[in-house]
């Protein structure tokens, strides 16, 4: 059975929202932020059972992409595919899959989860792999990493 009306009213409140209240911060529970821009955020997943897992947060508190007008759709896609080539040039990965779900957590984001040469091609894509934690040197240098290949990259869209 989906949400009852007023759980997903209280799930869907931005003043309740747990992206809006950690997606800007430097470390969270979930995740830790490699680049800010002015659509997004870009954060590298604590779970890197597959390694370079990471999300792309819409500033804004905005429940469904429908909801988006289409300069805002295209930055945030943008930000998608530039944490894509990052991602890519930090971790070689074999593909990148792309997921936007939102009925846990409605608050706009996409999950960046990469596929490596061990991973089955077969098999259904699962973000609750592992969970696999690193040791939080490595973690802390992988979103280093990740920042400064943020920082080195152009923006697709030229912002
Ligand atoms: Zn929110």
């Amino acid at each position: 059975m989906w949400w009852s009306d007023d759980e997903w009213e209280a799930l869907t409140a931005a003043e309740q929202c747990g992206m809006c209240a950690d997606a800007h911060l430097l470390t969270n529970e979930h995740s830790a932020l490699i680049a800010t821009t002015a659509t997004s955020y870009v954060r590298l997943a604590r779970n890197q059972h597959h390694a370079g897992y990471s999300l792309v947060i819409l500033r804004e508190h905005v429940v469904d992409m429908a909801e988006l007008p289409s300069d805002q759709l295209s930055k945030f896609w943008a930000d998608v595919q530039r944490a894509a080539r990052v991602i890519d040039e930090v971790f070689r990965s074999k593909k990148i899959d792309y997921l936007v779900m939102g009925h846990r957590m409605p608050h706009l984001h996409c999950h960046l989860l990469p596929q490596h040469a061990t991973d089955d091609p077969l098999r259904n894509v699962n973000i609750a792999d592992g969970p696999t934690r690193l040791p939080s040197d490595a973690f802390d240098a992988a979103v280093a990493a990740l920042h400064r290949a943020w920082e080195s990259s152009e923006p697709p869209l030229g912002r």
